[in-house]
């Protein structure tokens, strides 16, 4: 039966106090360390031995940590950390793959009361250089390959970075500066007392995707875990006996609060796999672990879709009971393809790094209304808002009329701050509300649409139009495999609306299928929202966090500057 079983009465009754109780760390409260509700809570009990991470290498090996383990390693880390004089607050960064190391850097960093940051490993030295250097890196975790590459030629530039522990070197490079992580963790003692962090001392350090410009840096405090539990017992629909695979790197904050911390909550079992995307490979370990919960991404799910596998047909998937997506709206168009390819639709949830776990949700208990996000999570309140001025809101309470999606601010794992940019923190907050730059509209029953960014909306003939709908029509067109709509300015219309579209294998471009891919979307649209122009490309611009970047393709179309491009993946 899912933890949801009966939405509105959950939501009516819910309160953070009873939740709060539900969950008691060895230290005492008021103190909480995420670590210690995450991990060392179930070491005292039944799940001491149970696998907390299933580590899948590159060449199929496993390697398992049970929750005693975790908490063990943890231990010694934080050991390290003391021993090296870093103390509460410090910042420690993580940029290495998906390696245990990596993840027991979070745990004990946690312990011992810094903050830990985690990077994604391919990013490259200028966008490594960037984010150290405003996050004020004291550590820095990583792999002797990243260090000599894109690392070591930083130093001058990271005079506050005293200490480099190397995952994979069985020597320290440099005595007092670049350590071996595995001698010092053979040296350090497994006993730990952990700190007693109070529930609102910073604890993670995020920054966000870069789609809309340079990265912003969110702060996010202990109670936050609170909502980690709360939003994977109710949204993922986690139960103790779940394999659960996250496939979001933690480099994002997907990948921390639900790769790492939220099923370590409930005492379940994560799959991580430590190698890349590879469509066969994703499907061979959906069935060879039996996963059951599975969260991914929309841009995960369409490549799934370009590809011309029958993944049930060759694949046992028979074990997978929930698939969740977040990060960028999913089109209906891969509702239907998860419903018919894998048996099984695909729940999508929306949130923000800014929002620290998942606020508006598609729930087993309720139907989905594909290209809805859902409805809020309890303990959340949603609302559409107009601004009237700079520090006042209206509530709009008409369903189906479009507005900022905006939320009640309390929730714990809302941030605190963007480091070192207190005036832009303010301005999120209007009135008593915290305005989340998205565009949306909530319908008659309460689920919520997604419009688009602030920033992608088009202004045509009078018309806002929302890049989703047009783009999740083209989807439907059967040689569109991807899309991105963007506007641009027109002295008659205001803006012309502009799709580029990359194909499905089999189809090629021409002017033809141009025509009838516009065609179609007329059809859907009407004229006045309908792309007026179209451009086959390969691949779309993306973030390394793999979201369409409407504001590069934008710049590109007016021959403008290209702005921060430190996120940028390919295109
Ligand atoms: P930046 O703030 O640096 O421009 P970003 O907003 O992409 O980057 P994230 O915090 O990773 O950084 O992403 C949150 C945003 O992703 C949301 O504000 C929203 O625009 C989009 N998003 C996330 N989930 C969904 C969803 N289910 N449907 C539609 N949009 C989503
Ligand atoms: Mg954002």
């Amino acid at each position: 039966m899912p933890n949801l079983f009966n939405y509105e009465q959950v939501y009516r009754e819910f309160s953070w106090s009873s939740l709060e109780s539900q969950l008691q760390g060895t230290i005492p409260k008021p103190a909480l360390n995420m670590a210690d509700l995450a991990v060392d809570r179930h070491v005292q009990g039944k799940l001491a031995h149970k696998v907390a991470l299933r580590f899948i290498t590159q060449n199929w090996t496993v390697k398992d940590f049970t929750y005693l383990q975790l908490s063990q390693d943890s231990n010694r880390f934080a050991n390290i950390l003391n021993g090296l004089g870093i103390a509460k607050d410090d910042r420690v960064f993580g940029l290495t793959g998906r390696i245990p190391a990596l993840y027991i850097a979070v745990l004990g960093s946690l312990k011992s009361s810094c903050v830990f940051c985690p990077l994604f490993w391919a990013f490259g030295p200028e966008p490594i250089r960037q984010r150290l250097e405003r996050g004020d890196a004291k550590v820095l975790v990583t792999t002797e390959t990243i260090y000599r590459q894109k690392v070591l030629p930083l130093l001058d530039y990271l005079p506050k970075l005293e200490h480099i522990l190397l995952t994979d070197s069985p020597e320290h490079l440099q005595q007092g500066f670049i350590w071996s992580l595995e001698k010092l963790m053979s040296q350090a003692s497994v006993e730990f007392n952990i700190i007693h962090t109070q529930p609102n001392d910073m604890a993670l350090l995020h920054f966000t995707s870069g789609t809309t410009g340079l990265p912003k840096g969110a702060i996010h405090v202990h109670q936050a875990i609170y909502q980690h539990y709360m939003s994977a017992k109710y949204a993922l629909d986690l139960h103790q006996d779940d394999i659960f695979w996250c496939s979001a790197d933690p480099g994002w904050v997907t990948g921390t609060s639900y790769g790492i911390l939220a099923p370590l909550t409930h005492g379940v079992t994560s799959i991580i796999d430590e190698a890349e995307f590879d469509a066969e490979r994703w499907y061979r370990i959906l069935e060879s672990q039996k996963v059951t919960v599975w969260y991914t991404a929309p841009t995960a799910i369409r490549r799934l879709m370009r590809m011309s596998i029958e993944p049930r047909e060759k694949y046992d998937l028979s074990h997978l009971r929930l698939i969740l997506s977040v990060g960028e709206p999913l089109n209906p168009e891969a509702i239907f393809w998860g419903q018919e390819k894998l048996g099984l639709a695909i729940y999508d949830n929306w949130w923000q790094t800014e929002t620290g776990s998942i606020m508006i949700a598609n729930y087993p208990s309720l139907d989905i209304r594909p290209g809805s996000m859902g409805k809020p999570l309890p303990g959340i309140k949603a609302a559409i808002v107009k601004k009237i001025s700079g520090n006042e809101v209206e509530v709009i309470n008409q369903p189906d009329v479009e507005g900022e999606l905006a939320l009640k601010p309390g929730w714990p794992s809302m941030f605190r701050g963007y480091l070192h940019e207190p005036e832009r923190y303010s301005k999120c907050f209007v009135g008593d509300w915290y305005i989340s730059g998205d565009l949306a509209k909530c319908d008659k029953d309460g689920y919520y649409w997604f419009v688009g960014r602030e920033d992608d909306i088009i202004k045509t003939s009078g018309h806002m139009v929302g890049p989703f709908e047009v783009e999740s029509s083209l989807m439907e067109h059967p040689a569109v495999a991807e899309a991105a709509v963007i506007g641009i300015p027109n002295p008659v219309v205001g803006e012309i609306v502009k799709a580029f579209v990359c194909l499905k294998s089999g189809y090629s471009p021409s002017e033809k299928l141009k025509l009838e891919i516009i065609g179609f979307a007329r059809g859907k649209l009407g004229a006045a929202i309908a792309p007026k122009e179209l451009q086959f490309q390969e691949n779309l611009p993306k973030t390394r966090s793999g979201k369409i970047m409407r504001r590069l393709l934008r710049a590109r179309e007016m021959g403008l500057p290209e702005g921060d491009l430190s996120s940028l993946e390919s295109d």
